[in-house]
């Protein structure tokens, strides 16, 4: 597999630099300079297949050889060793869930995948890889999980004291092994300029071999690909065929997989790009004008995003074409109430408990289906998390009703290992060479 800048189709990397330096000196992002066709065999029977199965063969054609097959299989069945099931609500809306992975929302489909390669391609006797992590809540606990016991690397998160739940921080705080843990005094912007501080420290550098596991990471990517083509595989066996994807969006990471999966020829209908008041998007397929902004805070806060960073490789796929975009993507914007009245209705009418970020993409497909009255195809919406990690946001009633999976439980007895720091860069310095 050959990787391209988006800023510079000339630049050429191979998949392991990719992964390596996660983002091109020149800033743009690495897109793959031929994104093969899944053949329409298949596709065609692509019921028979398991997610496995599915995985291994997605990944095959991306990767082709940067990874020999049988190294690959196993990579891989590792990764997603946990199902990603399409529940029906009722004849016209099912719901994708990613949340039954060890952090309980689908980052850990791409931090498994990415700890396994990174791990994989890293050479006996080669210096530790020292991840740096900065984290709002999701994106820490998916990280700290998927690297839990990796050889040959070592975690470090940071997150902000009091900003995240606490089934959120007893994922981060009670791994130990190679999982650091540090609490900062301050804001989830804090921990990411301090992050960013960090990899352009010369001494530092010195030192460690620093890299971050950002959401823009192909490898995050690709394997996100997967339940796109699994949820169709289901779909299928139950002889439905038009499918229509509602996305809950902040950076475009996930929709963006789903448009990687559409290229390789996913039979989808129609994507549904699902934002909270942070409508960047929306925005840009209204207007035409791309203007990003500072984020606001919502009861979705995994999507409190105003500059999706993945956005432009989404555009890439399309040749810079808005009208193109428009064709296959449609954007919605809610509110706080209008997630909150969502979760209600959902548990009343449904008996279902979505976390917000589920329920604003359920409000997409209702959206959809009032502007597309025609429409005979099934809307599935992604529930990117399990609504535990969010125990906050529900009435009492519901959250009362919230089962608490097992991954969380065998947590509650551990003891949490965490370092507390301020803010400020020197004080976080300190910790990393003392630490050594
Ligand atoms: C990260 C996250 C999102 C947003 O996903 P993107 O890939 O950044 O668009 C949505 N929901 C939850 C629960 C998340 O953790």
């Amino acid at each position: 597999m050959e990787l391209y800048s988006t800023n510079n189709k000339n630049t050429r990397v191979s998949f392991k630099e990719a992964v390596f330096n996660s983002m091109p000196q020149d800033k743009g992002l690495y897109m793959p300079v031929e994104i093969p066709q899944l053949e329409q065999d298949f596709i065609d029977n692509i019921g028979q297949y398991s997610l496995q199965e599915i995985a291994f063969k997605v990944a095959s054609a991306l990767l082709q050889d940067s990874i020999p097959a049988g190294d690959l299989k196993a990579i891989v069945e590792d990764a997603t060793n946990f199902p990603a099931p399409v529940v029906s609500l009722n004849e016209r809306t099912a719901v994708l869930e990613l949340f039954h992975g060890p952090s309980l929302a689908f980052k850990d489909f791409g931090a498994r995948f990415m700890s396994r390669v990174m791990s994989y391609f890293l050479k006996p006797g080669e210096k530790q890889l020292d991840v740096l992590v900065a984290t709002s809540g999701d994106t820490g606990g998916a990280v700290a999980l998927g690297f839990l016991g990796v050889p040959g690397t070592r975690v470090t998160i940071l997150y902000p004291k009091g900003k995240v739940s606490p089934i959120q921080e007893l994922q981060l705080t009670t791994n130990g092994q190679n999982i650091r843990a540090i609490e900062v005094d301050g804001t989830f912007d804090d921990c990411q300029a301090l992050v960013k501080q960090a990899f352009t420290d010369a001494e530092l550098n010195e030192k460690f071999r620093l890299t971050s596991a950002n959401s823009i990471n192909i490898s995050r990517l690709i394997p996100q690909t997967f339940y796109y083509f699994n949820a169709y595989a289901q779909l299928q066996r139950q002889g439905k065929k038009d499918v229509v994807f509602s996305v809950p969006s902040g950076n475009f990471g996930n929709i963006g997989a789903g448009f990687l999966a559409y290229k390789m020829g996913l039979p989808v209908k129609q994507f549904i790009a699902a934002t909270n008041i942070n409508d960047t998007v929306p925005r840009f397929l209204e207007s035409g004008k791309y203007q990003p902004k500072p984020s606001v805070q919502t009861y979705a806060n995994a999507m409190d995003v105003g500059a999706p960073s993945n956005w432009v490789r989404i555009m890439d796929m399309f040749d810079n074409k808005r009208e193109k975009v428009l064709e296959i993507l449609e954007g919605y914007r809610f509110t706080d109430e209008e997630t909150l009245q969502a979760i209600k209705i959902l548990h009343g009418q449904f008996h279902y408990i979505a976390c917000p970020h589920t329920a604003i993409a359920w409000l997409a497909t209702q959206a959809y289906f009032k502007k597309h009255p025609e429409s005979t195809a099934t809307a599935v919406f992604l529930s990117t998390a399990h609504p535990c990690k969010f125990p906050d946001i529900f009435p009492a009633d519901i959250a009362a009703e919230i089962e608490i999976p097992e991954q969380v439980q065998s947590l509650e007895g551990k003891p949490k290992q965490v370092h507390q720091s301020g803010a400020d860069f020197a004080g976080f310095k300190r910790y990393l060479l003392a630490e050594g």
